[in-house]
């Protein structure tokens, strides 16, 4: 069995350090490390196996070099922010480790999450001998897999996909985000962006939404807005003749509400004003006051949604298919302590994890979720607590088509 080197022990890390120890014919050992060892500490304690914790500053190179030589780990798993994507990656070829991460890198002062930052390392990896598996969450992650499976098994040809996130929970407060609400917010007061017959088009932030019944009658109607999604990036390049791909992600008036005052005050701006002689981010300050996501757990009940409508060809007959997981925010927390958001990001970097470890997916370089072979990664999420469904998707693709064709 193999050891692994987990950064971050914020909502996510925690997830995945509890779903990794529950696997340890592949997870053999497990180091905890992130900025706060307490976290860290908080997280092992939860766990009936030995969990080594250890902090590190995952902006330094050398701190994270010194720490990935001491346990000379297999893979590191990259549970901290995008902004360490980096500074990991260059640590890991420095140390001789794989690398694997849940979210692509964006620069602190520039909103710009891109993957243009991590694809430029493919050729060191290439020379390191070593793997960088970039994206394996849930969106981006399990989404990326679904299409991959869809185009394996599903279509010859996919003419658009619509991903579509729904988060139907309640945690019963005025106002949370919940995952970091400095991503969440920096993610959802950009522009929306969708691809099109091989071109990116731009909506204002949140202008283009609808109602969309969902397959599950707890999640029923929800206003589902067009945002710019990371998957995407790497989509259009991976999935062949693919015409359209859009992202839409479920929102609540009153979050709506919440949002448009806090931004119209200005408290979501990113770049520094002058508090009584001290620099400080609005966005950043807003974080601190705003409920911890990972307190949110114990309060949330409800369920997610998160799918991929497929319309294309097979055997010269066009057919549509909606593939989607349901998961329940209080079964998440009964098992590992966290909400379903958490939880539908942490058991896909578990897996993503554990396919690379047994060499499932084996290549060197860097590379997306869709370009390695699904059937391992989608009977895993059966396996461990992400059970996915295969359905109909015209009804589906109909509702989208009838507001925004
Ligand atoms: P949290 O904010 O809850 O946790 C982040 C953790 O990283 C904290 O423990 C934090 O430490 C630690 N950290 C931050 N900076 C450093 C640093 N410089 N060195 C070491 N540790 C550091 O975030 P989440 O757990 O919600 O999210 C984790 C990642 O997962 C993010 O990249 C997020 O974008 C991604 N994500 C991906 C999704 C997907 O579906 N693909 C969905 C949701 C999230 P401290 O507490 O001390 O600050």
């Amino acid at each position: 069995s193999k050891k692994v080197v987990i950064i971050g022990a914020g909502g996510v890390g925690r997830v995945v350090a509890h779903k990794c120890a529950q696997v340890p014919e592949v997870f053999g050992e497990i180091v905890l490390a992130s900025r706060t060892k307490a976290k860290c500490d908080a997280i092992a304690a939860e766990i009936d196996r030995e969990i080594i914790t250890e902090s590190v500053d995952a902006d330094n190179v050398a701190e994270t070099v010194a720490l990935l030589k001491k346990y000379q780990p297999d893979l590191l798993i990259n549970v901290a922010l995008p902004y360490q994507d980096l500074t990991l990656m260059e640590a890991c070829l420095e140390a001789g480790v794989d690398y694997m991460d849940t979210a692509n890198y964006e620069p602190k002062d520039d909103p710009r999450f891109s993957y243009e930052y991590q694809w430029p390392y493919h050729n060191k990896f290439v020379d390191a001998k070593r793997m960088a598996l970039l994206g394996s969450g849930f969106d981006p992650g399990v989404t990326n897999v679904f299409c991959a499976y869809a185009q394996k098994h599903l279509f010859d040809e996919i003419h658009t996909v619509d991903i579509i996130d729904a988060n139907a929970g309640d945690h019963g407060l005025p106002f949370a985000t919940n995952f970091n609400p400095e991503i969440n917010i920096r993610e959802i007061t950009a522009k929306g962006r969708y691809w099109q017959e091989g071109e990116w088009k731009e909506t204002e932030p949140m202008e283009v939404h609808q109602t969309f019944n969902f397959p599950h009658p707890e999640v029923a109607d929800r206003e589902i807005y067009l945002l710019y999604h990371e998957e995407m990036e790497s989509l259009c390049k991976h999935l062949k003749g693919i015409k359209r791909l859009r992202f839409w992600m479920t929102f609540s008036p009153n979050y709506i509400n919440h949002l448009n005052v806090l931004q119209n005050v200005g408290m979501t701006a990113i770049e520094p004003v002058d508090f009584q002689g001290q620099q400080i981010a609005p966005l950043e300050f807003l974080k601190a006051v705003l409920p911890d996501p990972g307190s949110l757990g114990p309060l949330t009940k409800g369920k997610t949604c998160i799918g991929c409508v497929f319309d294309g060809i097979k055997d010269g007959e066009r057919k549509q298919y909606y593939i989607y997981n349901i998961c329940d925010h209080q079964e998440c927390y009964a098992e590992v302590k966290s909400q379903a958001i958490s939880y539908t990001t942490g058991v896909p970097a578990m897996i993503g994890a554990k396919m690379m470890l047994t060499e499932k997916w084996k290549k060197d370089g860097v590379f997306n979720m869709e370009q390695f072979d699904p059937d391992p990664f989608m009977d895993d999420l059966n396996k461990y607590g992400l059970p996915w469904q295969v359905v109909d998707g015209k009804p589906f693709l109909d509702q989208l088509l009838a507001k925004n064709p």
